[in-house]
């Protein structure tokens, strides 16, 4: 079965609706695109999958859990223990080396400095990135810091790890590593990617693609050729 699905979800920011009868789903180790033209709803339909952004109304299960009547501390607590996240940028503390940025997720959940470290720069091999460790943010490129985010955001083992825009500040050959990256260590540990992206060459390392606009979704369907299905 699916994951984590959503329906009929409406958020109003103001009188235009930023989600306006939205539905989602995604299945274990699946990685969907969500496509769309800039402010038709595609981060908030992420914020409010990944339970940062409550809707006004819709339903939204994970694991066959209710999201949106969790309290909040039930909420942060699966974010912290079940979701990964990657962002475009800023994302990375800069007062830390690029290892303890990754090894970061562990520490806060208890794990000692040595053994959290040792994950981190396993993921970090994976990512290609592990010859920055030492370093901080501000010191490597804008690819390689996407990778130690990437890295970061799949050192806890989530199911879900949730990317917006993840190459959107990276040239295309960078973009299109992090993303072979990112699908390939997401694969391989089974984690769906929940993927908003503008950029068709991004959508393309999906498997499906959720078309949002004007904050209604589709799922476009390869086999129903020119044809859009709710
Ligand atoms: P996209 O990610 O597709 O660019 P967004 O979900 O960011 O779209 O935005 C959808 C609409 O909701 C836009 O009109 C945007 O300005 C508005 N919006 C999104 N987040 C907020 C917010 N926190 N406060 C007010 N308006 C918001
Ligand atoms: P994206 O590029 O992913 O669409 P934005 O740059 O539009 O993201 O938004 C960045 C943050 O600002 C998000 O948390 C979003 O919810 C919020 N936001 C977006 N539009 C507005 C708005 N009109 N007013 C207030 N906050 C907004």
């Amino acid at each position: 079965g699916a994951l984590l699905t959503a329906q009929d979800l409406h958020k109003a920011y103001g009188p235009t609706p930023a989600l306006d009868g939205a539905a989602f789903s995604i299945h274990p180790g699946e990685v969907v695109a969500v496509m769309g033209p800039s402010g038709s709803g595609k981060s908030t339909l992420l914020h409010c999958l990944a339970g940062i952004v409550t809707p006004d109304s819709g339903l939204i299960t994970y694991n066959g859990r209710e999201l949106t009547t969790m309290s909040d501390g039930e909420r942060s607590a699966l974010r912290r223990s079940e979701f990964g996240f990657v962002f475009q940028f800023g994302q990375l503390v800069p007062e830390l080396t690029c290892v303890e940025n990754v090894a970061l997720p562990l520490r806060l959940s208890g794990t000692s400095r040595k053994e959290a470290e040792r994950a981190a720069l396993t993921w970090m091999e994976r990512l290609e990135v592990d010859d920055v460790g030492a370093k901080r943010p501000g010191e490597v490129s804008g690819g390689q810091g996407q990778r130690v985010a990437v890295a970061r955001a799949l050192v806890t083992g989530p199911r879900v790890v949730f990317a917006d825009e993840p190459t959107g500040a990276l040239d295309s050959l960078n973009g299109e590593r992090v993303m072979e990256l990112l699908t390939e260590a997401a694969r391989s540990s089974n984690a769906a990617v929940v993927l908003v992206t503008h950029e068709a060459r991004v959508a393309a390392y999906s498997d499906r693609e959720v078309v949002v606009r004007d904050g209604k979704s589709w799922t476009w369907s390869a086999s129903y050729e020119r044809s859009y299905e709710r």
